[in-house]
């Protein structure tokens, strides 16, 4: 009789189920985390009554922050009226949040297909460029993440994608604008074919055959791998490039979409129209699982006469649609996208104070609430302060930040040795400079590995 088995929720017993019988994303198994008990705004809280304020926004995913009530309104309303209805079906806030798409997204974008998550947004995205083009390859850059589905890993250029010995065929790499650290040789941008863009993936055109690759997919600001803004011109280098080729620009906005760099969608700073974009996360604060995939109208006129090639049974799924409708709207009615410029420009002037003092940070870079600090043992010559994709030894002065920073209740997320900061978009000035505070003390520990 199971109905009785669990009758507390003692912090001890959670740790101990989750050691020995739960399996923890991309680690070894059996940690004994900190048991979190609840959250509100940009904070959230564990056991033992301690705060933490959220500078991640879990996993860049809260844009809004905890507990927002219009979200979890709309979630209990849906939940009393529908809460499932197969994706063929007509639904009311299905068709909404669809028709709120094509309002935000590019204008040339006008149809959305909704899935699961990111992961699952990116594998449709790959299935209908190859299905509509004919062709196969796709090209990704090597600093990114696409997710860790079959298709979606083996685009993913970090290390992760060495986990598994699986990749799906047909993936061609190319390299990342990332101006902090040119490729070798070179030392201006303006000079430089891959953070141009177009012509390094002209290059590689000439070797890989162009009639044979589908799409450039690319995160138009990298998020995970260390918050890597393009240079000017970067992107519509990039879409030039693929047009004079017939091959599909897909954008994965799954981390810097929905207002996390200021605008609905990262590709909006630059004016550029990609032939699909994805997205999840931010869409509906990460409240209830939600991605989407989202289409030209050239690709949609042409789903009318073959079928989309893909399906998941929870596409579309309307408690989902109610949180991302509501979502959005808040953002409408709160001017969430003008708070989180405004507060992502106070975010950096701080971190350019914070440079004067702390010989460790390299560069500061981001737009909007998606930043990055860069750390190095050197300015001068941007020796990083741990290697790339460190882990264990080799990272401890991040990990030493990190214990630290949490101890003092601040949660912030590492990436190799770039710290991202990326709290809710709607974040208080008080409670965004509380964070600058710890997190100056924090960069102490990095100014000691400093020559
Ligand atoms: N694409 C990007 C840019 C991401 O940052 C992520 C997740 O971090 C994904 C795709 C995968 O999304 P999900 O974890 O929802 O499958």
């Amino acid at each position: 009789d199971l109905s009785n088995a669990y009758p507390t929720h003692d912090p001890e017993w959670v740790r101990d189920m989750h050691a020995d019988h739960y399996l923890q994303s991309w680690s070894k198994q059996g940690s004994r985390p900190r048991v979190i008990t609840g959250a509100q705004g940009s904070w959230f809280w564990d056991s033992d009554g301690k705060r933490y304020l959220d500078f991640q926004s879990q996993l860049v995913n809260a844009n809004l922050g905890h507990q927002h009530p219009k979200i979890i309104q709309a979630i209990k309303d849906q939940a009393d009226k529908l809460c499932y209805i197969s994706p063929a079906m007509g639904s009311d806030v299905r068709s909404e949040l669809a028709a709120i798409m094509n309002e935000i997204t590019p204008d040339n974008i006008t149809s959305t297909f909704f899935t699961t998550g990111g992961s699952a947004a990116n594998e449709t995205a790959i299935r209908v460029a190859r299905h509509y083009t004919g062709r196969t390859k796709i090209i990704a850059r090597y600093r990114s993440y696409h997710g860790a589905t079959g298709g979606a890993l083996s685009l993913t250029g970090d290390p992760r994608h060495h986990l598994t010995r699986a990749d799906m065929p047909g993936i061609v790499r190319m390299l990342d604008p990332y101006v902090y650290r040119l490729p070798t040789g070179h030392t201006d941008p303006a000079k430089c074919p891959v953070a141009q863009g177009g012509p390094h993936l002209e290059e590689l055109l000439m070797y890989e055959n162009p009639n044979t690759v589908a799409a450039v997919i690319l995160e138009p600001i990298v998020g995970t791998n260390g918050i890597i803004v393009p240079p000017e011109g970067y992107l519509q280098s990039i879409k030039a490039t693929c047009e004079k080729y017939g091959i599909l620009l897909i954008a994965d906005e799954v981390m810097a979409g929905f207002g996390r760099t200021g605008k609905w969608f990262a590709v909006d700073h630059w004016g550029v129209q990609p032939d699909i974009i994805t997205s999840a996360k931010g869409i509906n604060s990460g409240y209830v699982p939600l991605g989407t995939m989202s289409v030209s109208t050239e690709i949609h006129d042409w789903l009318r006469d073959t079928p989309l090639p893909g399906g998941l049974t929870y596409a579309g799924h309307p408690l989902a649609c109610a949180s991302g409708v509501a979502a959005i709207r808040a953002m409408q009615e709160e001017d969430t996208l003008a708070h989180a410029t405004a507060m992502g420009e106070t975010l950096r002037t701080e971190l350019h104070r914070l440079a004067e003092k702390h010989p460790c940070i390299g560069d500061i870079r981001g737009k909007g609430m998606f930043n990055g600090i860069e750390l190095v043992k050197n300015r001068d010559t941007r020796e990083p302060l741990v290697p790339f994709a460190a882990k264990g030894d080799a990272a401890k002065p991040m990990n030493d930040m990190m214990g630290y920073a949490m101890n003092n209740g601040l949660y912030l997320s590492f990436f190799s040795n770039v710290i991202r900061l990326t709290p809710p978009l709607n974040i208080s000035q008080e409670d965004l400079m509380t964070g600058i505070e710890i997190l100056d003390r924090t960069l102490e520990i990095a100014d000691k590995d400093c020559n």
